[in-house]
């Protein structure tokens, strides 16, 4: 059998799931038992022996698909991650088949054009302009940059140790010093924290930010939170503002964040995995409002930008933070030379790279950045849509208005309810949502990524719901 016989089957095979998927012809989620499935699949007796191809690979993606999670089914309203446009996937394999490990220029030259390229388009879109390519000539100012990374929880840990760099240049050869702290709202998601204990901040590093009654965090007391933290001898490495936040998905004022932030003399980053491609839109930029003022940004393309996991990009002001942000030195990589390119490999954790910019510059490359733009819209439409029906069901609360494509909602009951009728769902498999905790309570949460959702899905997850939560209290007692 050939790559291309192969590929033409595994290329059917694809598609088969999607459309089922998108025609509800199966379910959202079908979740065996792990060794049942590892048996199922056959796994253990292909590994020695070999022999995955022609009519054998077709029963195995048959029986993979089948056990595999289904995003492009309407009733996915889960997790933030994007439903992929099949030509990012097809970038992905591109990129597979290649295999260029792109962090030097040599190993991957049509990859770091097209990640350069990319992280240009993003850095003008929050209105900075690029640093210019060695060689080129360059006025002088503050020149912007990037690097795309495996996920916005490695940017986020890129984006501070860049921070502790400018603030701490010492703390590379001697260690983080004592009394550096990131304030940061409580609603920011867990890759902060995970990064302060990884830079040995040490977790309760991280201050909790004033917030106001929605969680967010709150400019008119945070002049307040950095006097006590001068007063207590400490040093703010960094702000964080959610772009928005993961559970509620709502957005802080970063202006007003970011002209306190300047007043102080310090970092501001915003944390954008989720939100930030609102920038493609006219209509709904004006959540980030202000996003320039900050000196970096975190952008997931694998959440709203129809991409394929992972792709994120850290982007920074000045470049100049991030360029100094790992000082290591490997002589059969790090050397001068002369050449036409760029080098990433001194801006990221990764040493081996995958060209991730491939699979953004598919989707936008296809679709187009305004036809995403609209999609991004529309989700965010929907949401509100949702809540506001929701909101006038008698039985049913929801945690605020949306401003961007997740909505947290509750039905009458206990915390424990909620959590009993999502996990019968997800028994069930027709429908596929999350939880989150906010504002002291745990709600029920959609993450609206599917552009095939429709408010009628909405309709049939609530009398889903209903239903579910009708057996809980007819079998236990439970309210
Ligand atoms: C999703 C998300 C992250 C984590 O990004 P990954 O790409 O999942 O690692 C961080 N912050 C926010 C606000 C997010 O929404």
């Amino acid at each position: 059998m050939s790559f291309l016989e192969d590929g033409a089957i595994t290329a059917a095979a694809l598609q088969a799931f999607a459309d089922q998927g998108q025609h509800a012809a199966r379910p959202v989620l079908n979740q065996l038992p792990l060794s049942e499935l590892a048996q199922k699949l056959g796994l253990s007796q292909l590994i020695p022996y070999g022999g995955l191809q022609g009519e054998r690979l077709n029963h195995f993606l048959a029986d993979y698909l089948a056990a595999s999670t289904c995003l492009h089914h309407p009733h996915f309203m889960a997790h933030q991650v994007a439903v992929p446009l099949p030509q990012s996937a097809l970038a992905a394999l591109v990129d597979g088949f290649t295999n260029n490990a792109m962090a030097i220029y040599e190993m991957g030259p049509a990859a770091a054009a097209v990640e350069h390229t990319i992280l240009e388009w993003m850095l003008t879109k929050i209105g900075w302009s690029a640093a210019p390519l060695p060689g080129a000539h360059h006025e002088k100012g503050c020149a912007a940059a990037g690097v795309l990374t495996h996920g916005g929880s490695l940017a986020n840990l890129t984006a501070l140790s860049a921070a502790r760099a400018s603030i701490a240049p010492s703390a590379w050869e001697t260690g983080t010093p004592p009394g550096l702290v990131i304030l940061a709202p409580p609603s920011c998601h867990y890759s902060i924290a995970r990064a302060a204990g990884i830079m040995g901040l040490g977790q309760r590093a991280v201050i909790a930010a004033p917030t106001d009654a929605l969680g967010r965090l709150d400019p008119n007391r945070l002049s307040d939170a950095f006097r006590q933290i001068a007063t207590d001898g400490r040093r703010v490495l960094a702000v964080v503002a959610n772009a928005c936040s993961t559970a509620l998905g709502l957005y802080d004022p970063l202006r007003d964040i970011a002209e306190i932030c300047r007043a102080h003399d310090a970092r501001l980053h915003v944390d954008g995995a989720h939100g930030a491609s609102v920038l493609l839109s006219p209509r709904l930029r004006h959540l980030v409002d202000g996003i320039e003022l900050a000196q970096s940004v975190v952008w997931d393309a694998h959440k709203m930008l129809r991409t394929s996991t992972l792709c994120a990009a850290l982007l920074v002001k000045d470049h100049r933070h991030l360029d100094r942000a790992f000082r290591e030195e490997a002589s059969y990589l790090f050397h001068d030379k002369d050449e036409p390119g760029f080098d990433f490999i001194h801006r990221t954790v990764e040493c081996t790279k995958a060209g991730l910019g491939l699979k953004l510059f598919f989707a936008l490359a296809y679709e187009g950045e305004a036809a995403i733009a609209r999609m991004i819209e529309r989700q965010t439409d929907l949401a509100q849509q949702a809540a506001q029906y929701l909101e006038d069901e008698p039985d049913i609360e929801v945690a605020v208005e949306p401003q961007s494509n997740i909505v947290c909602f509750r039905l009458a009951g206990s915390d424990a309810l909620q959590l009993e009728m999502r996990r019968r769902l997800t028994q069930h498999g027709e429908f596929y949502i999350s939880t989150a905790e906010a504002l002291g309570r745990r709600w029920l949460r959609l993450a609206l990524m599917n552009p095939a959702t429709t408010l009628d899905d909405i309709k049939a997850l609530l009398a889903e719901l209903r239903a579910a939560r009708a057996r809980i209290i007819g079998e236990t007692g439970a309210t």
